[in-house]
């Protein structure tokens, strides 16, 4: 065990990543939030490490390490970049890992090995202009024609959806809007006839892309079906479960990256004679920063832990993961605050982190759906 509580092994991969990021990712991570543009080349980068696999078991084409392994990796790049961390998330966290766990071991051997060595890209697309919240509203219409599926309709705000060479798709392939039942999965290769993409602009996690897919007859073999037929989404909500420590771990890395800014702002920033550390009330709200990052993070990791060991941890991921962003806003907002003007420029870290938090209350399952479920776990007897 090292100091903190983590195995030894998990604090010198961490030590490694955080090298990685500070060298990599930060020198790069304005211009690439001002280009709206997501590092590529850094696919290859984190592949030819093996870290594009951390976290899925060697036995699934992935590079071991368990859930505290990926939250690890997940924070310590989203210290440098949160849009970086989102890109590479959603790349392995989603993508690999639904094709990885869910799909057939034809779909395991064409994609999971090029998708862990970056040689291919992925997306996980299931948000659609009427499906946001609410996953039984998918309506993207996935009809058989013989061995293969016609795909028809919209998906909206996917991320690495820009680029991505293998974008897993949720389909209806039956039943009706407001069922979670007939909701497929497929796997659909970018360069797919009858599929068009669009970029989206945001304002936030501007180094990472958003497109917008539009599907018009757009033909699937049905080899490419990750999981059963109409029951596929539901085989892969283990992994979206998981996505919430991972996004917990996101908003550490951007709380993280706010607290320091700040702390270092503070110290070399002079007004009224001295530094502003020397105004208690200062010094106050980065202890305040200091005691909720380090009150998400145990939420974050006990989560992960339990993951890894096999434990019930469907209420502690959804707490995590709602303490996490809030506390990461919180974080970033405060951040934003103590620079002052200097912060409102378009250039700072504070300002990065300030733009890019928002998502992470709404993304993994909006923060009023997390309340839900633990208010029923509490109702059932869970106790925290
Ligand atoms: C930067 C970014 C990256 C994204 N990446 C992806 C991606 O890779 N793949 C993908 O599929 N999607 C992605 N999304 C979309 C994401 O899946 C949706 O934002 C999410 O599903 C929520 O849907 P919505 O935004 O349409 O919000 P809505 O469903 O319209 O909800 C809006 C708000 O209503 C409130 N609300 C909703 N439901 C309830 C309820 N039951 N009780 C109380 N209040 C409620 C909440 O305050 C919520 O924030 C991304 C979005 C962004 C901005």
């Amino acid at each position: 065990m090292s100091e903190s509580g983590a195995p030894e092994s998990v604090e010198l991969f961490r030590a490694e990543v955080a090298r990685f990021s500070a060298a990599e990712i930060a020198p790069g991570a304005q211009a690439w939030d001002d280009a709206e543009r997501f590092p590529r080349e850094l696919f290859g980068k984190l592949g030819s490490l093996g870290w594009l696999g951390v976290g899925l078991p060697e036995k699934l084409g992935g590079s071991g390490g368990g859930a505290v392994e990926r939250a690890v990796l997940i924070e310590e790049l989203a210290r440098a970049s949160a849009g970086v961390a989102l890109g590479i998330y959603v790349h392995s966290a989603l993508a690999t890992a639904a094709i990885a766990t869910i799909g057939s071991a034809e779909l395991r051997e064409r994609y999971v090995p090029r998708l862990v060595s970056g040689e291919l890209t992925g997306a996980w697309a299931y948000a659609e202009p009427d499906s946001g919240a609410d996953v039984t509203r998918v309506r993207l219409r996935a009809a058989q024609e013989g061995d293969s599926f016609a795909l028809t309709g919209t998906k909206l705000y996917i991320t690495n959806g820009t680029f991505a060479d293998v974008l897993v798709v949720v389909a209806r392939t039956g039943g009706e809007p407001g069922s979670l039942g007939g909701i497929s999965v497929l796997v659909v290769d970018g360069d797919a006839a009858g599929l068009e993409r669009r970029p989206m602009s945001k304002l936030g996690m501007r180094a990472s892309e958003l497109g917008e897919l539009h599907f018009d007859g757009c033909v699937v073999p049905r080899r490419n079906l990750v999981g059963d037929l109409g029951s596929g989404f539901r085989q892969c909500l283990p992994v979206l479960s998981q996505g919430r420590v991972f996004g917990g771990a996101l908003a550490l890395g951007l709380g993280g990256a706010a607290l320091s800014e700040a702390a270092r702002h503070v110290a070399v920033r002079e007004q009224f004679g001295g530094p502003l550390s020397r105004q208690q009330a200062v010094r106050f709200t980065i202890a305040d920063m200091a005691a909720r990052l380090r009150a998400a993070r145990a939420l974050v990791y006990d989560a992960a832990r339990r993951l890894d060991a096999g434990l019930d941890y469907d209420t502690d991921a959804s707490i995590a993961k709602l303490f996490a962003s809030e506390t990461g806003t919180w974080l970033a907002e405060r951040a934003l605050h103590l620079h002052g003007a200097q912060g409102f420029m378009a250039d700072g870290i504070a300002q990065r982190c300030y733009r890019d938090c928002k998502i992470l209350e709404y993304g993994e399952g909006v923060n009023e759906l997390q309340r839900e479920m633990i208010y029923k776990a509490v109702a059932n007897g869970f106790r925290p």
